[in-house]
């Protein structure tokens, strides 16, 4: 195991009363268990949430204790059945039509209202666009530490502190990050990071239904809300990406990429050199600071294979390489390569593939080539 900073051990706390005179020190003992608050949409608890059960359950069970899900909003009672179907023990659930409209700060101060009532040890929050606001929002209130973008999790049985496992920033270290002299524990990691748990429609678990008498007036008003339509399937869904860098040298790069894509039926990503360059918007970028695919086939070109746009592709199946440098990293991560200039080789794949579809399409038994 590898640390990174220094490892304060229990015995050797600062007193938190020299670290913050606002919060006074919980003793860690008076909180256990482990809770997921869940983000809720038209279709449900959202995926990064439910995914987050799988690292809330493999600490759960090294600190034996429950998974406990948390839901706030207005007409979420009925998705407490989802959270325990996917593997939290309970739920807490906060049905109140004062909370229809989203806030940061209202759902942030009714979460820190539940937190102090049921004084959970760890909490994870999804990293989506909400979660980056809530999660950081519920820790300052509670004064508590947070580690965002967390790649794993582990926990001490002995002193109770979850390792925050994440890569700090531009390393290929992993840091180990725990908060000694603060409950609860907070932490947020990005959607696809980890799996779904398997989905069991039998199981069974018990949901707590919180009143709350004062819902806290919204400092912000909601003045209008505009549903942008996707234009594509989201890059974290696709089957098949294909990702362009800085490699591809112009914008006009991408339409080439945009060509291969359409007769491969795949979604187009970018490396973040190639979302700074202004080819490609933020949210296809493929990587740390951007999305995790999870496609069946990966085809990067013009990429280099930095480790931080690599830690993106790691759930994907089969990686193609094409770059013209022969020694670039990407080719001992990938499972297939070609050391090419991409202008040489997307026009003749392309012209192939569409070739091979119209033959499969004419019904020809075994298209050569
Ligand atoms: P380059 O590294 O410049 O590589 C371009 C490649 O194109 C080269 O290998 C070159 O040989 C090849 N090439 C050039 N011309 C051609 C041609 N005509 N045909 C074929 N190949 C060609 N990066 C991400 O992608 N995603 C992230 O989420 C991300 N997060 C980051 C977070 C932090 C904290 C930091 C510090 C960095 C992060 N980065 C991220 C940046 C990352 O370190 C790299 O800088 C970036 O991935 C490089 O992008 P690239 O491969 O497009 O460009």
């Amino acid at each position: 195991m590898s640390w990174s900073g220094t490892e304060t051990s229990a015995t050797q706390q600062v007193p938190c009363k020299d670290l913050c005179p606002e919060w006074e020190c919980r003793n860690p003992d008076d909180y256990r268990g482990v809770w997921v608050i869940g983000e809720t949409g038209p279709e449900g608890v959202l995926e990064p949430s439910l995914q987050l059960l799988t690292p809330a359950r493999k600490i759960a069970d090294k600190l034996k204790v429950k998974v406990t899900g948390v839901l706030i909003g207005y007409g979420v009672r009925d998705l407490a059945k989802q959270f325990i179907e996917y593997g939290a023990d309970e739920v807490i659930v906060v049905d109140d039509e004062r909370l229809k409209e989203y806030s940061p700060q209202v759902y942030g101060e009714v979460a820190v209202h539940l937190v102090k009532k049921y004084r959970p040890e760890m909490v994870f929050v999804a990293g989506t666009m909400r979660g980056r606001e809530l999660a950081p929002y519920i820790a300052n209130h509670l004064r508590a530490g947070i580690t965002a973008d967390c790649t794993d999790f582990d926990a001490d049985e002995k002193t109770r502190d979850v390792f925050q496992i994440r890569p700090p920033f531009g390393a290929v270290l992993l840091a180990y990050i725990r908060t000694p002299n603060r409950r609860p524990q907070m932490a947020t990691a990005r959607p696809n990071v980890f799996p779904l748990p398997p989905r069991d429609p039998g199981r069974t678990g018990e949901v707590i239904e919180e009143k709350i008498d004062h819902v806290p007036k919204a400092r912000a008003r909601l003045v209008s809300r505009k549903v942008i339509p996707r234009t594509e399937a989201p890059i974290e869904k696709a089957e098949i990406v294909v990702g362009g860098g800085k490699g591809l040298g112009t914008p006009e790069g991408f339409k080439q990429l945009e060509e291969l894509a359409k007769v491969l039926g795949a979604v187009v990503g970018g490396s973040r050199r190639a979302v700074d360059l202004g080819w490609i918007p933020h949210e296809r970028q493929i990587g740390q600071t951007g999305k995790s695919i999870k496609a069946v086939i990966y085809i990067a070109v013009g990429i280099s294979g930095a480790a931080q746009h690599m830690f993106g592709v790691r759930e994907a199946g089969v990686v193609v390489a094409i770059n013209k440098d022969p020694a670039a990293p990407i080719f001992s991560q990938a499972d297939y390569g070609v050391v090419a200039d991409y202008r040489d080789v997307i026009p003749s794949l392309v012209k192939r593939l569409v070739q091979l579809k119209e033959e499969l399409k004419k019904g020809s038994p075994e298209p050569k080539g």
